[in-house]
């Protein structure tokens, strides 16, 4: 017979939101299991970088204990920023000032910090929920794919944008935005693509106009993260395009710098339509269960926030249980109670920036909407 620890914590989903309560859970002597339907912690490209914020992801790294180890793996100049139009023109550039406000990590690599602050075996990888369900008395029922059966006295779901456990409490699902990105790599920039290196620059760029453009990101070991973006009706007409060789033609006309970062890219491009829940989604408090991250609040990218937001709830989700004691099952309603009630507004905020980003960046004169949504920001 197995044993496990009273109360029993199961949280679904080994992203960045979920660790994150399960490394500061854990560092506060609280153990909980952390179930992810991948074959382990690599068996995805976790890809990209992101910059995280003061007040939300850093502040949850500092209640997992881990700042230091997160500033040693940080990106010199990443913070640099710029805006181009379609011309290849520079509307609006930021250098990194070193001031280490919004500093740059690569996503993978605060995942694995995460994962090396837990206990082998916290996290069960290749254990799929199929499905969950509540037994009435504030547990809930979780099914793995192999037909394993748990039963949790308190159920996170962190299982992101498709979460299976966000149908015991809402029935909202994330619609499709309108905007779908092809994804690549080009590898050895300096060396084998210094066009490309040249118009991305140090850290993030952005290329934007006639509801399309790029983005991309520089990340360590001389590579270039790069996203080709395009307002399409129906999300499988970006599959077709970034499988069919047919994206480039959407970028006619454009410079001939920003057409080489789909000309000289190393890896086939990958399609990924962009989702979103409704603007502040919500649900009525259920006993025992509630969500985190992108499972509460998937938004598109447009305001970075998306892994800080995830971060932060699930570092006062954890708050919220070691002050109201996770002990009990009215400790554990106080803390939900409280984790939703700061959430839900909090996330609201972001995904409405977002979706205002959104809207501008691919409209008609998406570069210079986003240098004036950046002069704003920046002073
Ligand atoms: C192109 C792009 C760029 C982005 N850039 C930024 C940025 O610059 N800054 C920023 O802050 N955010 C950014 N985001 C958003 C950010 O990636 C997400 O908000 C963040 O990863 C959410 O973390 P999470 O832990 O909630 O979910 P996820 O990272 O999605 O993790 C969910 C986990 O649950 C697991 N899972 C799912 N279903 C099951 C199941 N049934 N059973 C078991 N396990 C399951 C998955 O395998 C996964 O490991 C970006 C997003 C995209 C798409």
């Amino acid at each position: 017979m197995t044993t496990h620890p009273q109360p029993w914590i199961v949280v679904v989903g080994a992203g960045l939101g979920g660790l994150t309560l399960a490394a500061v859970l854990h560092r506060h002597g609280v153990p909980v299991v952390v179930l992810d339907r991948d074959d382990g912690p690599h068996a995805r490209v976790q890809g990209g970088m992101l910059d995280l914020h003061e007040e939300s992801g850093q502040a949850a790294l500092r209640a997992a204990g881990l700042e230091e180890a997160f500033r040693a793996q940080v990106l010199p100049g990443g913070e640099a920023m710029r805006v181009l139009d379609p011309a290849g023109c520079v509307l609006h550039a930021e250098e990194d000032d070193g001031d280490g406000d919004r500093p740059e990590i690569q996503r993978e690599t605060l995942r694995d910090l995460l994962l090396a602050a837990l206990p082998r075996g916290t996290v069960r990888w290749a254990a799929a929920v199929r499905t969950v369900r509540a037994l009435g008395d504030g547990r809930h029922e979780v099914v793995l794919g192999a037909g394993e059966t748990l039963v949790a006295d308190l159920l996170v779901g962190a299982d992101g944008a498709w979460s299976r456990v966000r149908a015991l409490l809402s029935d909202a699902e994330p619609a499709y935005s309108g905007v779908a990105f092809a994804a690549t790599r080009l590898r050895e920039v300096d060396v084998r693509h210094p066009v490309p290196a040249a118009v991305v620059g140090a850290g993030l760029m952005f290329a934007l106009g006639d509801h399309r453009g790029f983005i991309a990101h520089r990340e360590p070991g001389a590579t270039l993260e790069v996203y080709a973006a395009l307002r399409v009706d129906d999300p499988a007409e970006m599959a077709r395009l970034a499988a069919g060789g047919g994206l480039l033609a959407r970028f006619d006309g454009w410079a001939p710098a920003l057409r080489s970062l789909i000309t000289e890219a190393d890896e086939p491009f990958v399609p990924r339509a962009i989702h979103a829940l409704p603007v502040g989604h919500a649900w009525e408090h259920r006993p025992g269960v509630t969500l985190l991250g992108d499972a509460a609040h998937v938004m598109s990218p447009f305001a970075g926030e998306g892994a800080n937001l995830a971060m932060q709830d699930a570092a006062d989700l954890a708050a919220a249980l070691l002050a109201h004691g996770v002990g009990t099952a009215a400790g554990r309603e106080r803390a939900i109670a409280d984790h939703e009630a700061a959430m839900v507004p909090r996330a609201a905020a972001a995904a409405a920036e977002s979706a205002a980003n959104l809207d501008l960046a691919f409209g008609p004169d998406g570069g210079h909407a986003l240098r004036d949504v950046m002069a704003s920001h920046h002073g």
